[in-house]
């Protein structure tokens, strides 16, 4: 069984409004309500995958539930600790081929509830083989969550991907417990350097060796649709995908989050495990909805992904 963590998920809305107007009242019968979040996307692409998933993480009041019977369902099974704050909203409105967002930044998690859920993850880890953790801290918990979080995995000999960017990744990176994989974009990549990394394969290779990354097993480098560049252990690949026809993108890099976690729990070997990665992100950006995918293309395209050792 693979676990997703998901700390901040959210309720996310979209409206959709030809001619928003400012100032005044404005109506829409487009309306769309899902469950989100990264590692909820993760999760819901394990399940298209035919994999058992459960997701955890803080959830609270109406919304909370909300997401919980989601799930639910839709066959997931949920492992949340229930808190007193409320899940958030993030509101997308798109207007004249434009989207503008509002994102809720969430509930604060009282000092209780930050050492019930160590607990609570400690108790679900036993039961995985494989842990995903996504996305941003919601207020109240300290920088350094995902590092205890990865050393509760890390002693129970569970695999970890890590898919989160700015402190909480550098805070990781600095620590001595490691993720088993993590998957920044080059944005988030040049951001954890503090320079503009360019997708050239062999800048990729010498900015991988860097030192920051050491002791981390995988690290995937994913470069949307230029494929991805990768370091497992000693070894360094360039994946190159085909051209595509892109639906909507938002999500790819939890899709391939979730085609990661899903081949470390099948022990698949590098050249599976990249090949799947790039399959479930291209399969993500060929659907509306944000982290989901067609399992049917599955194949076609996973044939069609060629890596070269680098
Ligand atoms: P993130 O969503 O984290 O920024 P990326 O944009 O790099 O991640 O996308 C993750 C993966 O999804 C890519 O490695 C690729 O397999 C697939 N993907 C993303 N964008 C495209 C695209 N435009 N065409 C084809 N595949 C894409």
């Amino acid at each position: 069984m693979i676990l997703t963590v998901t700390l901040n998920p959210s309720v996310d809305i979209s409206y959709t409004i030809p001619d928003l107007r400012l100032d005044t009242t404005n109506r829409t019968d487009q309306v769309g309500k899902t469950a989100g979040g990264k590692g909820i996307n993760v999760t819901r692409v394990i399940h298209d995958l035919n994999k058992a998933v459960t997701a955890t993480g803080f959830i609270g009041g109406h919304l909370g539930g909300g997401i919980v019977s989601e799930l639910n369902k839709n066959g997931i099974k949920t492992d949340f600790l229930s808190i007193e704050g409320e899940t958030r909203n993030c509101i997308a409105i798109l207007h004249d081929g434009q989207q503008t967002e509002v994102l809720e930044s969430g509930p604060t998690i009282t000092d209780y509830e930050n050492a019930a859920f160590l607990t609570h993850f400690k108790q679900a880890v036993g039961y995985a083989d494989v842990i995903t953790i996504s996305g941003s801290l919601p207020k109240g918990l300290e920088e350094d969550y995902y590092v205890k979080l990865i050393q509760i995995a890390n002693n129970l000999d569970k695999k970890t991907v890590l898919d989160t960017s700015k402190s909480n990744l550098s805070n990781v990176l600095e620590n001595s417990f490691k993720p088993t994989v993590i998957k920044p974009n080059i944005e988030e990549l040049s951001d954890l350097l503090g320079q503009t990394v360019s997708s050239n394969p062999a800048d990729l290779k010498a900015v991988l060796a860097d030192e920051l990354f050491s002791g981390i097993e995988w690290i995937v480098v994913s470069l949307g649709g230029d494929g991805a560049f990768a370091k497992h252990n000693n070894r360094f690949y360039k994946v190159n995908i085909p051209t595509i026809s892109v639906v909507n993108p938002v999500g790819s890099g939890d899709a391939t989050v979730a085609g990661i976690a899903v081949a470390l729990e099948d022990n698949l070997d590098d050249i599976q495990l990249l090949k799947q990665a790039m399959t479930t992100g291209m399969l993500n950006t060929m659907e509306s909805i944000t982290g989901h995918i067609d399992i049917n293309h599955f194949d076609d395209l996973f044939n069609r992904v060629t890596i070269i050792e680098y």
